[in-house]
């Protein structure tokens, strides 16, 4: 069993590099962003509640992360988890080192994606997603092979979020800064952080992830 938690500022590559792992080594992904997107969808009292939080690039509570990330760790699941866009502050990773204790679960490795502001920029205003699957794209750096349409799964349904624009992101990198950041120190103090150099290609972040894992 195998859990790790990718950390990083928006537009890192965590969901890419999530996505990766759940194929190649069939780890589950847990994004409470893309939870956090769903609800919204759903048009559950949640989700109306967390929209306009969302839009402007500000961090949802705490307890409503918490809560659907400890829905999620009672499904049984016999590979690992894989935590993308959680936690995402002091209090978010104090409550799920509690969670792991109490399910017996261990945590492997927290692995830190460095990027630089600027890269981010260039890599949140070129992002889009399959709305049917899930699979994340790029205008220049992970284009669709047929443009319009999904290499996964064929749907046209392509979208881009609407935090993805330069004030939402500025914010975003703020609150990043500010409330995330700080788990770096405190994951490093827990022998559990490891670096990768984020700027690297998809394949190349991917294998460095995989170094890591495989000595963890
Ligand atoms: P990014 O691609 O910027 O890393 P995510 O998809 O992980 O974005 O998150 C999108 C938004 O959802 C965040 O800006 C925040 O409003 C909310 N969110 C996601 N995860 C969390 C979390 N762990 N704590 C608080 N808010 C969250
Ligand atoms: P996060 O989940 O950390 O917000 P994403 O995985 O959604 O980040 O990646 C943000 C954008 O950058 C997407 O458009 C994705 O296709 C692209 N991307 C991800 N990793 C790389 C990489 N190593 N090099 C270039 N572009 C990347
Ligand atoms: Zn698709």
């Amino acid at each position: 069993m195998t859990n790790l938690i990718l950390l990083g500022p928006p537009g890192a590559g965590k969901g890419t590099q999530a996505r990766l792992l759940a194929e190649t080594r069939g780890l589950t992904q847990l994004s409470t962003g893309d939870m956090l997107r769903e609800a919204r969808a759903s048009g559950s009292a949640m989700g109306r509640k967390v929209a306009e939080v969302m839009d402007r690039g500000d961090l949802v509570t705490d307890d409503i992360v918490i809560g659907l990330i400890e829905e999620r760790l009672a499904a049984p699941n016999g590979k690992g988890f894989i935590f993308d866009g959680f936690p995402r502050t002091l209090a978010q990773a104090d409550a799920l080192g509690a969670l792991l204790d109490r399910l017996g679960l261990t945590l492997d490795a927290v692995i830190e994606m460095r990027v630089e502001d600027e890269a981010l920029v260039r890599r949140i205003s070129g992002r889009f997603s399959c709305g049917t699957c899930g699979e994340v794209y790029h205008d220049r750096t992970r284009p669709t092979r047929r443009p319009g349409v999904c290499d996964v799964c064929g749907s046209t349904d392509l979208r881009r979020r609407p935090d993805d624009n330069p004030e939402a992101l500025r914010n975003r990198l703020l609150e990043y800064y500010k409330k995330t950041s700080p788990l770096i120190g405190y994951y490093h103090a827990k022998g559990k952080l490891a670096s990768v150099d984020g700027l690297a290609g998809i394949e190349e972040v991917a294998a460095a992830i995989a170094r890591i894992l495989d000595r963890a």
